[in-house]
Order: C-alpha cells, then sequence, then structure tokens
C-alpha cells in the first residue's frame, strides 16, 4: 500500500491516490476530468525511503572495526 502522486496528461491537474495494489494502479484516472493517461510523479514518501535506504547502503559507519563486514 503506497500514497501515489499523479498528474493528469490532458488538463495537469495533479493528485493523490492511496493504491492497495497493481490492479488499482492501472484503474487511475484523473479526478478532474476522468482521463486515464496520468503520469506518475516521484513522491515525498519514495524520496524520503530512497534516502534512508541509501544510508542502509552505506554500511553502519563504523569505519571496518567492527564486526559488520564493511571494510
Ligand atoms: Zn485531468
Amino acid at each position: 500500500m503506497a500514497l501515489r502522486e499523479y498528474r493528469c496528461a490532458k488538463c495537469g491537474a495533479t493528485f493523490e491516490r492511496l493504491i492497495r495494489s497493481t490492479d488499482e494502479e492501472r484503474r487511475v484516472t484523473c479526478p478532474e476530468c476522468g482521463e486515464r493517461r496520468v503520469r506518475r510523479l516521484i513522491s515525498r514518501f519514495t524520496a524520503a525511503g530512497a534516502s534512508r535506504g541509501q544510508a542502509a547502503a552505506d554500511g553502519c559507519g563504523c569505519g571496518g572495526s567492527c564486526a559488520c563486514g564493511r571494510r
């Protein structure tokens, strides 16, 4: 389940939708004009998750002095 942000290809309206399945994502339409061609925007939630993931990939920050396996 994810809150995603979209922009309508027709009228340019932006809106958020709570997506619970890929099937639901395929049925997203513009609330303003009903257009089905909507573009998914990079949400703030996705950006926050990406930065957290990057921090984890950098390791524990010990510089190789503990048992985390980082050299
Ligand atoms: Zn629209």
